[in-house]
């Protein structure tokens, strides 16, 4: 038995939008992988990464193991 599937059915999912909606003008987190501009605030703790990069690690833990 696997849980890596994928269903051919249903649309990928979108990528999660921020908690908190950025304010004009305020620096953004780049990316720790590709080092592009998140949607994240450059005060945001931890990793950010952008869009395309958190889907792409979703999709590679997801199947992980
Ligand atoms: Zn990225």
């Amino acid at each position: 038995m696997t849980e890596c599937y994928a269903d051919p059915g249903d649309p990928e999912p979108a990528p999660a939008a921020p908690s908190a909606p950025l304010a004009a003008g305020e620096p953004r987190a780049d990316c720790v992988l590709c080092g592009k501009p998140t949607e994240y605030p450059a005060t945001q703790p931890g990793l950010t990464m952008c869009p395309v990069c958190e889907w792409q690690e979703a999709q590679r833990t997801a199947c992980s193991g």
